[in-house]
């Protein structure tokens, strides 16, 4: 027996019917006879629903703390049908908000943290032999007023609720079946990873792979709370998300491959190498609330330098008009940018252990005759910016490069 928190997100309580099916997935755990604490999303398409609706009555406007308290109704609503329809099918089952249970946050409207979590009240409705229903995305401050923790935050409340109760598991079940090498939109021969680390999954999640919220897979790696991502309404044992990095010779020393299509590239030429140059060009970035990803500067020729970073496209043409000013400040021979680029990773713990692995990404691409244009590195990570239009064969290219492709299916 064991106890499991599991989430579903809003595509899988979309509708009556799949409510239906999420009661009776749960009904099957119950009847195993594990303790189970569901956490559910609003229905999808309603937080948008409700998050425009306060737009319409301000102007764009909302007022932060009434807009958590309309747009937190929307998991209101699916803990009710849920906690029902197990009810219904004979499972003893109760609902609560974030509030209710006490999930105690800061009063940061619509970005809250999630501070404290009073576990006594599941706790002892779980051991009444009850299926406890948890509202996903909210929680209450200090003074009682009602808190949202941002989009997708009903993973970090299933995974906040796992760390507190030391569940043995946290599920998250959505519409995928698990997490991939990559996306298999773009190589059909992706494959579901069995397993991950936390700090893989993290560089995956932030490059741009979209199963869960960010903040969800810091907080379990956190709090060691092993985390499995697994498809709503398929069978299988989707993937598991853990701190061990078990060495195994069959292990490939890459994990997944990464990329967005976010970013854009800035460029100043012929700036004075001398100090306070890379703060003199960033400060002012910065200080427009532009958010800075890459940076690389060349080695000085003719007392000059050429520095380049990426911001995120949105940022661009703020960027662009607060460097051309930075420019004209410091003399600079000319500003010039592409929006037209994308960052390709590839992720994998066994780099730490690995030699040469930058080398073979680089003799991938060169063999596809791809330019890099930026390159950076961390401890578990070799990200390139590229042409954009070339995104997809470097993909591919690097996903048979590093050994990633399922086996050919028959016919193939
Ligand atoms: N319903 C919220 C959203 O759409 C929270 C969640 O689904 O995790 O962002
Ligand atoms: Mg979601």
């Amino acid at each position: 027996m064991a106890l499991i928190v599991q989430k579903f997100g809003g595509t899988s309580v979309g509708s009556i019917e799949r409510i239906a099916q999420v009661a009776e997935k749960v009904k099957t755990f119950r009847e195993k006879g594990d303790d189970v604490v569901v956490v559910v999303s609003a229905m999808s398409g309603e937080t948008n629903r409700l998050i425009d609706l306060a737009k319409q009555i301000t102007d764009g406007e909302p007022v932060a703390r009434e807009l958590d308290v309309m747009v937190s109704t929307g998991e209101q609503v699916t803990i009710g049908l849920l906690a029902m329809a197990l009810i219904r099918r004979g499972v003893e089952a109760v609902s609560f908000t974030g509030s209710q249970v006490r999930i105690l946050t800061d009063s940061a409207h619509n970005k809250a943290r999630i501070l404290h979590i009073d576990d006594q009240k599941i706790r002892s409705h779980l051991q009444a032999g009850r299926v406890v229903v948890v509202a996903g995305f909210q929680g209450v401050d200090e003074q009682g007023n009602i808190t949202t923790l941002g989009r997708g935050g009903s993973d970090t409340t299933a995974v906040a609720l796992a760390a507190a109760l030391k569940a043995d598991e946290c599920q998250i079940y959505t519409d995928v079946d698990g997490v991939y090498t990559t996306d298999p939109r773009v190589v059909p021969r992706a494959q579901r990873l069995e397993k991950i680390t936390f700090e893989e999954m993290l560089e995956m999640a932030s490059l741009g792979s979209k199963v869960l919220q960010i903040r969800s897979v810091e907080f379990a790696g956190k709090y060691n709370v092993p985390l499995r991502v697994l498809h709503s309404f398929q069978e299988g044992p989707g993937t598991l998300i853990t701190l061990d990095e078990e060495e195994s010779m069959e292990q490939p020393i890459i994990s997944g491959i990464a990329f967005n299509r976010d970013e854009a590239k800035l460029t100043i030429r012929g700036v004075p190498d001398i100090p306070g140059v890379a703060f003199k060009i960033l400060g002012p970035i910065s200080a427009a609330n532009v958010e800075v990803d890459m940076i690389v500067q060349n080695v000085a020729h003719d007392n000059t330098t050429d520095f380049t970073f990426t911001v995120h496209r949105n940022d661009y043409s703020n960027a662009l008009a607060v460097l051309q000013k930075t420019a004209d400040e410091l003399g600079a021979r000319e500003v010039v940018g592409d929006t037209e680029i994308a960052k390709v990773s590839i992720v994998g713990v066994g780099m730490r252990s690995h030699a040469g692995v930058a080398s073979r990404m680089f003799e991938a691409l060169a063999k596809e005759t791809i330019n890099i244009q930026m390159i950076s590195t961390s401890e578990i990570k070799v990200s390139v910016v590229i042409e954009e239009k070339y995104l997809e064969l470097a993909v591919r290219a690097l996903h048979t490069a590093f050994e990633l492709d399922a086996p050919a299916r028959q016919g193939e």
